[in-house]
């Protein structure tokens, strides 16, 4: 066996959702592990700009309630509407915790957190456009992943930064006691023992070729999950953020049309005001995404190509872009060569968030499908952020969601994984064959014989998911995707790491998250082939309307056999009434 590190609680990433959920234990006086593949601000929470949402009513207006239909809509329905009640109900005591913790919001005149408008946002179920993000500039991210990890420190939080981990520990009865962890820099196997595991590896947008996604986001807590025999949920649904800046992928946060930014078409026109003839250039996500992919195909595109369309901000004025907008207007200079105070920023739909993931319940536990008889949670083990589908953001997420889930969900999870190591005091055995499953896949590519190399197969792997799984889907495509992807994972086989060296393995990692991407690629291609409706960032061409009597009903992906079972979605709030799937229009 190899050697061995015993905690409380091991937690495995470093971006807000884990560092919200070590602080709580942490400060509960628990033995708390966090394990990071890069250092931990370095996170891709780091690089989140718009900001975080919460009913504070500091400029508009505001209620949760308000903030709750807004989700619940902006979900396609798709989303539990006890978990977004649980969100939004708490979401301005967990922005409140993270302005005493220090996090340096942006301040309106009177003294209060800034908040902007964002997409989906409205007054009174469905009027009036509201003002609910809260943010720090466009560096919003920034600000809570270092304040998250200053409280860490204070609290005595252990951190194993560069440690990649590798698989999951199970014991014959399905109790989680720990992870499998490669030391980066000396290449040394680890097995981190722990009563409680918890899963915040954040998003997989890298099997996207264009994305917004740092190259770390590897899904690598999804890969664990499939090989420990657990399901995926709802993996058919991804984002698509409107705004990339084209080829490099860069993210143009919502933040710039919630300051008074839009869109135009090569004839310089309006067209969001077409699409969506209230909210404009302020509909959620998905609907902004496909009215430019339809001012493309229409050739009403910008460019050269036609290929993508022009974001304006130049006309709120220099001086608000540089104090509102400063990190955005740096981005588009260097990787569009636009100076927004001046010219159009060049904007294309660009693969970004990952609305399914690992399942879990309101204590973010993890649970199995009711294949196995009623849900039930996997003892030991939590998975928290954007690696998690609770669901809360169902067929689509709303922008300013997502910093609010890892903080919320992050909090929950600690609260109860600090009950749970009460009532299980005594550490169970390690099974024998602990970390057979790690060593073995080290040994693998340790001993690989081949043709094939790791970046080209990846490289490939992202072209079939950009090419046959984008923003418009259809049967014939996703098939023929799924045959594609089969061929690249055979030639996996024949893979080999080109640096053998022990020291500086990078090359190693690349190809143990390739071994994480490709199984999220295929559970995306085979869940999206079978939803024969078109909800939230779900659009198939085929099956252009919403089908409530079908599919209100999560997806559930195993591997073994690419087996899919469903789960009804839970419309049944905590304490107030069901929002009722009505038509959703902007
Ligand atoms: C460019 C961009 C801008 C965004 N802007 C906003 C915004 O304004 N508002 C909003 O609400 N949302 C925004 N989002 C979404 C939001 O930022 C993310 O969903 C969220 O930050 C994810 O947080 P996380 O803690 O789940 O994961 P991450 O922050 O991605 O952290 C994952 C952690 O897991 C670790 N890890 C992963 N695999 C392993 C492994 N095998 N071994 C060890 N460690 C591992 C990583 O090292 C990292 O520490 C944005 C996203 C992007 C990409």
């Amino acid at each position: 066996m190899i050697p061995k590190r015993t905690f409380d609680a091991v937690i495995i990433g470093g971006g807000g959702a884990g560092l919200r959920a070590a602080l709580q234990m942490a400060q509960a006086d628990l033995k708390v592990a966090v394990i990071s593949k890069v250092f931990p601000t370095r996170s891709h929470t780091v690089s989140a700009q718009g900001g975080i949402t919460a009913a504070l009513g500091n400029v508009s207006d505001d209620d949760w309630h308000w903030h709750m239909y807004d989700t619940v809509k902006g979900s396609d329905y798709l989303g539990d509407q006890d978990a977004i009640e649980f969100m939004c109900r708490n979401a301005p005591t967990a922005v409140y915790e993270l302005e005493h913790m220090g996090l340096p919001f942006s301040r309106l005149d009177n003294g209060k957190i800034y908040q902007r408008p964002f997409g989906g946002q409205s007054q009174n179920f469905g009027g009036e456009q509201a003002v609910r993000t809260c943010a720090a500039a466009d560096r919003t991210g920034h600000a809570l992943l270092h304040t998250l990890y200053q409280r860490n420190i204070a609290a005595r939080t252990q951190f194993f930064e560069e440690f990649f981990a590798l698989d999951l520990i199970r014991d014959e009865e399905g109790y989680v006691l720990g992870v499998s962890a490669l030391e980066i820099e000396t290449g040394q196997p680890w097995l981190f023992e722990a009563r409680v595991t918890l899963l915040a590896t954040g998003g997989g947008a890298r099997i996207f070729r264009h994305s917004t996604n740092a190259h770390i986001n590897s899904g690598d807590g999804l890969g664990m999950i499939l090989r420990a025999g657990l399901p995926l949920e709802d993996m058919e649904f991804w984002q698509f953020h409107p705004t990339g800046i084209p080829e490099i992928g860069s993210l143009i946060t919502e933040g710039v049309r919630g300051e008074g930014g839009y869109l135009l078409n090569k004839d310089n026109e309006r067209f969001m005001l077409r699409y969506a003839p209230n909210a404009h250039d302020l509909a959620s996500r998905d609907v902004v995404s496909r009215a430019i992919a339809q001012e493309i195909l229409a050739g009403r595109g910008c460019g050269p190509h036609g290929d993508f369309v022009y974001l304006k901000i130049d006309h709120i004025g220099a001086d608000k872009i540089k104090s509102r907008l400063p990190g955005i207007r740096e981005l588009s200079m260097q990787f569009a060569g636009v100076d927004p105070c001046e010219a159009p920023i060049p904007v294309t739909p660009t693969a970004h968030y990952m609305m399914g993931g690992i399942p879990t319940n309101l204590h973010a536990q993890v649970v199995t499908p009711e294949r196995y008889g009623p849900e039930e949670a996997v003892p030991g083990l939590y998975a928290v952020g954007e690696c998690a589908c609770v669901s809360v953001h169902g067929a689509n997420r709303l922008g300013g969601n997502s910093l609010l889930d890892l903080v919320v969900f992050g909090r929950a999870a600690g609260n109860h994984a600090i009950e749970y190591l009460r009532e299980n005091t005594i550490p169970r055995p390690l099974p024998a064959d602990a970390s057979d499953l790690a060593t073995g896949r080290l040994a693998r590519w340790d001993k690989a014989k081949g043709n094939e190399r790791v970046p080209k197969l990846r490289a490939e792997m992202q072209r079939i998911l950009q090419e046959h799984c984008g923003v418009y889907r259809r049967e014939d495509l996703l098939k023929e995707g799924i045959e594609k992807l089969g061929q690249v994972e055979a030639r996996l086989q024949d893979a080999v790491i080109e640096d053998r060296s022990k020291m500086f393995n990078t090359a190693r990692l690349e190809a143990l998250e390739l071994e994480n991407l490709l199984p999220i690629a295929r559970a995306t291609l085979v869940s999206a082939l079978a939803r024969t409706e078109s909800r939230g960032a779900h659009s198939r061409e085929d099956y252009p309307k919403r089908d409530d009597d079908q599919w209100l009903r999560h997806t559930l992906y195993s591997r073994e056999n690419d087996q899919l079972d469903y789960k009804p979605v839970r419309l049944k709030p905590l304490t107030v009434e069901t929002f009722q799937p009505k038509e959703r229009t902007y």
